[in-house]
């Protein structure tokens, strides 16, 4: 039997009956964002562009750090080293994975700004966060625009995902109400293994391919609890959607409609802040890359430039966002920005 490259390419999944050529043809015409490019994100963005999901936009907002790469399974040394934003290494090589989907990466990070022009072209958002406050806004564009997503999360050996459909399931704040409260155990504080990610991250896949592919009869309609160390599996059915849902049945979308912008954001145990001015440089990387020569070593990517300052180190994005690496200290890290790049 000759095959088309194409029909070759797809031919298990094509096997696989629930798919078939139909369901193919369906990812082939699917839009998919993935919010978030770390350990869940890199296991999603794999399965579906190698699946054939025709339309994979990457958003991610960091760079690639040594003590990713224990997980984060596209990434290798030499992005590490080259300080690349995780959204183009991701789509550069899954480029090379699958040519016949179209990849965009995004380098920013998801707010009230930016997040219905990004996830609400798209037939399913992947989340791949590794907080509630995203999730919360990716929540409200769901339910405001009617968008499928899979909500997903991993630390230590354990992990926990739900697939949500307007009109169809509760949503996170049915699930959760409007704050699931701090204090939650983090990979920075109890770590992560690789395997508890990828199962959340597959049973994420699984989910969007059902829901793309037409099986939703076939769709877990639960909250999966998982704990690969300790051999638990749990799932626990949704039910109904809280009556007095204050997003999806009283259309109040509190993440959109915050509409402020905290000037910095901590990341999350790494002694690093992210810092984004209300006005961005009016200079160029180049421009900024000639002047922080004076004193520091600066290194530059199309993407980024990296300067050295001893103590500090900073990571300035052509958007005018920075990552000030080696302090926990907000107010430190806007005086460095202040002081070198001028905010
Ligand atoms: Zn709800």
């Amino acid at each position: 039997m000759n095959l088309n490259p194409v029909a070759e390419r797809y031919s298990r999944q094509v096997l696989f009956r629930p798919i078939g050529s139909a369901g193919q043809e369906k990812l082939r015409q699917a839009r998919v964002a993935v919010v978030g490019m770390g350990a869940l994100g890199t296991v999603m963005a794999t399965q579906l562009v190698r699946a054939g999901v025709g339309f994979v936009r990457l958003i991610d907002r960091d760079i690639i750090e040594p003590s990713n790469l224990q997980r984060q399974s596209l990434y290798d040394e030499g992005d590490a080293e080259a300080g690349m934003p995780k959204a183009v290494a991701a789509a550069q090589k899954l480029q090379l994975a699958n040519s016949l989907v179209q990849i965009e990466p995004i380098v920013t990070d998801l707010t009230w700004r930016n997040a219905e022009s990004l996830l609400s072209d798209v037939d399913v958002v992947m989340d791949g966060t590794d907080n509630f406050q995203v999730r919360y806004l990716i929540n409200d564009v769901s339910v405001k625009h009617h968008i499928a997503w899979a909500y997903g999360g991993a630390v230590s050996s354990y992990g926990t995902t739900a697939f949500f459909r307007p009109g169809q399931t509760p949503c996170l704040v049915c699930l959760f109400g409007k704050d699931p409260g701090g204090g939650h155990d983090t990979c920075d504080t109890v770590g992560v293994i690789a395997p508890a990610v990828s199962m959340v991250a597959s049973l994420q896949v699984v989910e969007a391919l059902k829901y793309l592919t037409g099986n939703e009869q076939a769709l877990a309609s639960s909250l999966i609890h998982l704990d690969v160390w300790n051999n638990e599996f749990r799932s626990v059915h949704f039910g109904s959607a809280n009556p007095d849902c204050p997003c999806c049945v009283h259309r109040e979308f509190a993440s959109l409609a915050v509409k402020t912008d905290s000037l910095t954001v901590s990341m999350c145990g790494r002694q690093t802040i992210q810092v984004r001015p209300q006005n961005p440089p009016q200079a160029s990387l180049e421009q900024i890359a000639q002047r922080l020569q004076q004193v520091g070593a600066v290194r530059q990517n199309p993407h980024l430039l990296r300067c050295d300052l001893g103590d500090v180190q900073i990571t300035l994005f052509a958007d005018g966002r920075a990552l000030i690496h080696g302090t926990d200290d907000e107010a430190k890290a806007r005086s460095v920005y202040a002081r070198y790049i001028g905010m």
